[in-house]
């Protein structure tokens, strides 16, 4: 078992820190770079008109002036991101460093240029003729730009000028990601009262974990107060982003009508059919959460479930030493959970915690969240969390792990090759998750065990079947609302409200009406629709979970084969090539949701017997 393990991670060999020196001339270095690579890219506006229709004979020099300039911007992404992986990491532990806090959107605006200089290349590359494209691609150095230049081949036809192009990203900079700043400003300054004291935004939502309902009441109660504070200012915020998105929809509606999903569908990697199946079969299955959360409040020992009993750990019969896993206990738990798909992976954790790759340690003045990052060069992943031993701790540390891993078996890979959408990360992260459950639940010793695994799985379902469809309905709403013009704060809150009763009928006690404030997903300026993508992977990485007894010692190879696949295919490419089924059908996720089903059938099975002991106390 790892011993005295540090829980900060060393950076080092990278930057000493964000006051480096090395990082000053380094950015100035590739600030030079961008300007010759600009002056490299430009003689391709003047291609773009007759892209189509270039003649083979200048094939060979335009392929000669892609590669140099592929070449080019690789290098400096490599190097900007390094710097750009190092910054994020030192705000993380220490959200008040004033060097990287000044870095921040000096970086933003550096990759905004390199977007800029690109621009003519990309356009060129979405409207040149096939025939060329398709011996650009063959060639060794620029096979690896395969899967990116096709993908984006299919926004052709909502492509605008290069100028036009380039006058949206440098604008979006200060415009449209201006107010995501601002609302992450305002949610790390913003502070509750609850219960006469005074705490951050943090701290209020560690309460809400407390196995004391009236200290979560009061944190979800102070919580809320407190955004209703600033109302208007969110208010302002997401009819700013939604706003923004919309004009730039229309915009680039030029030669057909795009609808507001397409874009997120794009990046997403999914056709908008899988979207809908996937939806509409949740919504089919709802009752699935619903149980989830009635079970959930019988073990509680309440009539229904209030918003504030979610996030409640489980019932514990004087197991109160379960909540305090030492942080080398949960390594060595999940390096044990994983090695069981592959003793690889269960190695793999040891490193990350051994070459100090994982910062854990509850230190002051950290962000809230967690996350798992790289570095370009060397290709090293990073993990982000505050770890304070409780089993959702565990979970967390899992599901960042199970990204690590994905990350580390593309290693070898070229950086283009490794760029996989959101719907992919996550279902290798829910994976890892259920191979810590499923390992702990084996391992439980008596019913009371088995009730807190469970109740994980039936929290993961409340969430994730529900909670996050909620997320989806409002912002479905949301934008349809802006369309005819400013929408309200009241008026969010009425639309929020109708989005949870949507989906969780009468198994909530109350709707939480400040959602819409509360929660940070809505105010990401990067990505619109940023929720589905967990419930996608949720429900995906539990269908391929469910294959292992079907594929037996070959199935690690198909897992392996498929996560390296994920950042040169769509979603329906994957599934379509590893597992033969299709993700267009509702057929699909309904087995997934088949698969929850029967782990909420269990759990309440576990409330029945627990309720029966408890009451013979
Ligand atoms: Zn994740």
């Amino acid at each position: 078992m790892p011993q005295n393990l540090l829980q900060t991670w060393d950076n080092k060999q990278f930057f000493r820190g964000s006051d480096d020196p090395k990082i000053t001339s380094g950015v100035a270095q590739i600030k030079r770079e961008i300007e010759a690579l600009t002056k490299l890219c430009e003689p391709f506006g003047d291609r773009i008109e007759n892209a189509d229709i270039i003649p083979a004979a200048d094939f060979v020099a335009v392929i000669q002036d892609v590669k140099a300039i592929h070449t080019q911007r690789s290098s400096i992404v490599e190097r900007l991101s390094n710097i750009q992986t190092f910054i994020s990491s030192v705000l993380s532990v220490d959200s008040q460093d004033n060097a990287a806090n000044t870095w921040l959107p000096t970086l933003q605006q550096i990759w905004a240029t390199l977007t800029q200089a690109m621009t003519p290349v990309d356009v060129f590359l979405a409207r040149a003729s096939d025939a060329f494209i398709d011996k650009l691609l063959a060639e060794p150095e620029l096979e690896e730009m395969s899967f990116s230049v096709r993908h984006d081949r299919c926004l052709k036809d909502q492509l605008l000028s290069v100028s036009e192009e380039k006058i949206i990203t440098g604008l979006a900079v200060t415009g449209l990601h201006g107010w995501g700043n601002l609302y992450d400003d305002l949610a790390g300054s913003l502070k509750c009262q609850i219960n006469g004291e005074t705490v951050g935004l943090a701290k209020a939502a560690n309460l809400m974990g407390s196995d004391q309902r009236s200290i979560r009441e009061s944190a979800w109660r102070g919580i809320n107060t407190a955004w209703q504070g600033r109302k208007e200012t969110v208010a302002t915020i997401l009819n700013a982003i939604n706003g923004w998105r919309l004009e730039e929809t229309k915009q680039r509606s030029h030669i057909r009508e795009l609808h507001y999903l397409d874009k997120s569908c794009h990046e997403s990697r999914i056709e908008r059919s899988t979207l809908t199946s996937l939806m509409d079969s949740t919504y089919k299955h709802r009752t699935v959460g619903q149980r989830a959360m009635n079970a959930m409040a019988k073990a509680l020992e309440l009539p229904k479930m209030a918003p504030w009993d979610v996030t409640a750990p489980a019932p514990n019969q004087g197991a109160a030493e379960a909540e305090n896993i030492p942080f080398e206990d949960a390594i060595a738990l999940i390096a044990k959970a994983f090695s069981r798909l592959t003793p690889a992976m269960g190695d793999f954790t040891i490193m990350m915690a051994e070459k100090g790759w994982i910062d854990a340690s509850p230190t002051p003045n950290r962000t809230t969240g967690a996350y798992c990052t790289k570095f370009a060069n060397p290709r090293e992943p990073r993990i982000f969390l505050t770890y304070e031993g409780s089993m959702s701790n565990v979970m967390t540390l899992a599901h960042e792990l199970g990204h690590a891993w994905h990350n580390w078996v593309m290693r070898d890979l070229p950086i283009m090759k490794t760029r996989y959408s959101m719907t992919l990360a996550e279902t290798a992260s829910i994976f890892a998750e259920t191979l810590v459950r499923d390992a702990l639940m084996q391992q439980a010793q008596n019913p009371a065990q088995q009730l807190e695994i469970a109740w994980q799985n039936a929290e993961s379902a409340a969430v994730l079947l529900l909670n996050i469809p909620a997320r989806f309905e409002f912002e479905k709403r949301l934008v349809e609302a802006r369309k005819d013009g400013f929408v309200i704060a009241d008026k969010l809150s009425v639309m929020m409200r109708e989005s949870w009763a949507y989906w969780f009928e009468d198994s909530l006690s109350e709707y939480d009406e400040m959602f819409w404030a509360s929660k940070l997903h809505f105010s990401i300026s990067q990505l619109g629709f940023y929720n589905y993508p967990y419930l996608f992977g949720y429900l995906f990485s539990l269908g391929i979970y469910a294959q292992q007894e079907k594929y037996g010692d070959q199935f690690n190879d198909l897992y392996t084969s498929l996560l390296r696949d994920t950042g040169t295919m769509t979603a329906e490419e994957v599934v379509q090539k590893h597992l033969g089924q299709d993700i267009r059908e509702m057929a699909f996720w309904e087995d997934s949701l088949g698969i929850v089903e029967d782990s909420i059938a269990q759990f309440e099975d576990l409330v029945e017997q627990h309720s029966r002991t408890a009451a013979l106390v």
